[in-house]
């Protein structure tokens, strides 16, 4: 079997620390030197982002410069259709091959709302969940059902590298009170966003005039 490989989906907008310091810490808990950010495809139904396409890349790129752990990649964007996380994990999955465990980050707040996904139950035929923590958000499922299932497939972590797909890991990360939409608002009020975005981004964010105050 090959090496564990480590996906992170998200809108970011903008990419914060709170993204950033769980992505690392999970990599040290998981065992992967190499952790691949996913910005996502928002349907044209939904609440647009308020960074364009190219400018979330950019303060992605802004944001891992100089951290060799990340990579990005803009697969979602490319596409003109909503990105579904399960059309993305089946590409991964054929690029892969069946033996490659894959692991596929996210917030307790995405696991609480994982039933609402396209297709949710099929996305641990494809992979391995990782669940970082998330401060103000309910450790369990509201729906019994929902619970259950995700209670059945809950693994430590050498499952992560044994298996191609199946498990849920809760990782046991920090707590980073840091979200996109308070940077947002904050930057809207001209109130500083220190600790809670890297500098280059705060700079990017500072020239181009993005999310200025309104
Ligand atoms: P918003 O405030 O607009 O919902 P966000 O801060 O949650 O944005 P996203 O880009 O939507 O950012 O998040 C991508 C993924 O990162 C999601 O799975 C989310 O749960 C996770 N995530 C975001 N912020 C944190 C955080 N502070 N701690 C742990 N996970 C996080």
């Amino acid at each position: 079997m090959s090496k564990l490989s480590a996906w992170f989906g998200g809108t970011f907008d903008p990419i914060h620390n709170g993204h950033l310091h769980c992505a690392r810490e999970i990599a040290a808990l998981i065992g992967v030197d190499k952790v691949t950010l996913l910005p996502n495809n928002v349907p044209p139904h939904r609440p647009q982002p308020e960074a364009t396409a190219e400018q979330r890349v950019e303060l992605i790129q802004c944001a891992i410069r100089h951290d060799p752990l990340f990579s990005i990649d803009t697969r979602e964007l490319l596409r003109d259709t909503p990105s579904w996380t399960i059309d993305t994990l089946t590409l991964l999955r054929e690029e892969v091959g069946v033996a490659c465990p894959l692991a596929f980050i996210i917030g307790q707040d995405s696991l609480l709302t994982i039933n609402k996904w396209e297709r949710w139950q099929e996305i641990l035929d494809y992979c391995h969940l990782i669940v970082a923590q998330r401060p103000g958000y309910a450790s369990q499922h509201t729906d019994n059902k929902v619970q259950s299932w995700i209670n059945r497939h809950v693994v430590e972590v050498e499952t992560l590298h044994q298996q191609p797909c199946g498990g849920i890991f809760f990782a046991d990360t920090s707590l980073y009170t840091i979200s996109a939409t308070d940077i947002r608002r904050r930057l809207h009020l001209g109130l500083s966003c220190q600790n809670l975005l890297p500098d280059d981004v705060i700079r990017y964010i500072a020239d181009t005039g993005l999310y200025r105050p309104r």
